[in-house]
């Protein structure tokens, strides 16, 4: 709770902007070469830098695939200069193609 509380104290809006704006890296092995592959959070699938093929990751634990505030959140963060366009477009791509994909 009181983490929750804080982060929305930092950034005056829904706590899941914390990942969007400082991503976490997450560690994943790779299903198919076992080498260790980096994911932002909010990234749900990576090219293996090993193996070249394609690693996935569920998307779910990204608030932005399932916030039905989702866009209007990241322009409200591009609004504010917490967000750059370049990274807010790449957001809007990933949600467009995770809605395609269901
Ligand atoms: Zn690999």
């Amino acid at each position: 709770m009181n983490y929750y509380r804080r982060v929305i104290g930092m950034f005056k809006h829904c706590p899941g902007a914390k990942s969007i704006v400082r991503p976490q890296i997450i560690v994943v092995e790779c299903p198919y070469c076992r080498r260790e592959v980096e994911f932002f959070e909010y990234e749900v699938e990576v090219e293996c830098p090993n193996c070249r093929r394609i690693v996935r990751r569920n998307p779910s634990q990204s608030c932005i695939f399932w916030c039905n505030a989702a866009i209007d959140c990241l322009k409200n963060l591009v609004a504010l200069n917490t967000l750059t366009i370049d990274r807010a477009n790449e957001l809007l791509n990933l949600i467009e193609r995770y809605k395609k994909s269901k």
